[in-house]
């Protein structure tokens, strides 16, 4: 394993005696099957089948069927259970944030990650040691799930989706705004929003909602049964319908969600004349939106950005950094500048849901 030299460990807490200091690469290690806890004898969203699974949120590249035995909150199971089917693991448990468990010589709290419904961070503890696995994570509002929590551990392991300065999310109602704007321009048109359908989506609709935008709002079909979901864990989401079986002209004027792969399918054609707008912290690329025929791009992102990245590592009050799946470098060169032991976990085998490569077969298909 890389970066396990002696001088990694337990320099954030020089005052404690070694004795009960536990090396963190005893507790979590990467290997091919995830971050594998081989105290506790569990993996953290594990990319292969293992015995017994720990998993941060429902997207399908961190929360895949197969598993002996999976412990996540109610929702990321049910998200599991309404993707895979009732057999998607030979057993399940649900945890509830703020709650503790042991599993072997470990114990595991959930906290909210505020990535999308049911996202969790990970606090794993062995004696005098705790390190946070956050999944993916974003510190900004969201409507639709519980606010990002800071877990003060002394191993933070951060995603780095946006882990480079440029990228700066800015305000998400601010570009919903920008949405509306499109629509009463070109009341003849279709707007088509391409979003990932676990989260984005969701999100985009409630911050319609509470821009006051309160049209009918119409669905593509892989979106409908998870947007049930949320409407039935609580989340108002208002006025909704499924796009399939409307007539081409009487969506002129209109608003409809998609998954990004199908704003650029022919799937597009019942739409009058349709503007497409997409969803996803890459909008901030121009070049990106652009590449993908995007004419309305948005900039609305579940992941932290830079700043994100950077004042919630500074928040854990982490000695140790552990950055994975996205941009590593500049992530890690920032904190080695500041005085915190960092390097890149090279996980393999995590997408990036907000380019819709995630989704599994048959949620992608016309509907
Ligand atoms: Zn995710
Ligand atoms: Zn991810």
């Amino acid at each position: 394993m890389r970066g396990s030299s002696p001088r990694m460990t337990g320099k954030n807490r020089p005052d404690r005696p070694y004795i009960t200091q536990m090396r963190p690469q005893d507790i979590l290690m990467p290997v091919p099957a995830g971050l594998c806890c081989k105290p506790g004898r569990f993996h953290i969203d594990p990319v292969r089948p293992v015995e017994r699974a720990v998993i941060t949120h429902g997207h399908s590249d961190h929360a895949r069927p197969g598993h002996g035995a999976v412990l996540a909150t109610r929702a990321t199971l049910d998200m599991m259970r309404l993707r895979y089917g009732d057999n998607f693991a030979g057993s399940t448990q649900a945890i509830a944030y703020g709650e503790t468990i042991k599993l072997g010589d470990v114990t595991l709290k959930f906290h909210p990650a505020g990535h999308v419904l049911g996202s969790a961070q990970i606090a794993v503890s062995c004696k005098d040691t705790c390190i946070v696995a956050s999944g993916d994570y974003k510190d900004a509002p969201d409507p639709t799930c519980a606010p990002f929590e800071v877990v003060p551990c002394d191993v933070f392991i951060t995603e780095a989706t946006f882990g480079l300065p440029v990228f700066r999310h800015g305000d998400a109602g601010d570009e919903v705004k920008k949405l509306m704007a499109s629509v009463a321009l070109f009341p003849e048109r279709a707007h088509l929003v391409g979003a990932y359908s676990l989260g984005k989506a969701q999100r985009v609709i409630a911050l319609l909602r509470a821009a006051g935008y309160d049209a009918p709002i119409y669905l593509h079909g892989a979106m409908e049964k998870i947007t049930r979901y949320y409407e039935s864990r609580g989340v108002a989401l208002g006025d909704l319908r499924p796009v399939k079986g409307m007539r081409k002209a009487d969506l002129a004027g209109t608003i409809t969600l998609a998954p990004p792969s199908a704003t650029s399918d022919i799937w597009t054609r019942r739409f009058p004349d349709p503007v497409t707008a997409f969803a996803s912290g890459w909008m901030r690329v121009r070049a990106r939106a652009r590449q993908r025929g995007v004419e309305l791009p948005l900039v609305i992102s579940d992941h932290a950005d830079w700043d994100g990245l950077t004042a919630t590592i500074d928040a854990t009050g982490a000695g140790e950094i552990w950055v994975t799946h996205g941009q590593e470098d500049a992530l890690v060169h920032w904190c080695t500048a500041k005085g915190l032991a960092a390097r890149p976990l090279d996980l393999v085998g995590y997408g990036d849901e907000d380019e819709g490569e995630a989704m599994p077969a048959g949620e992608d298909t016309e509907a």
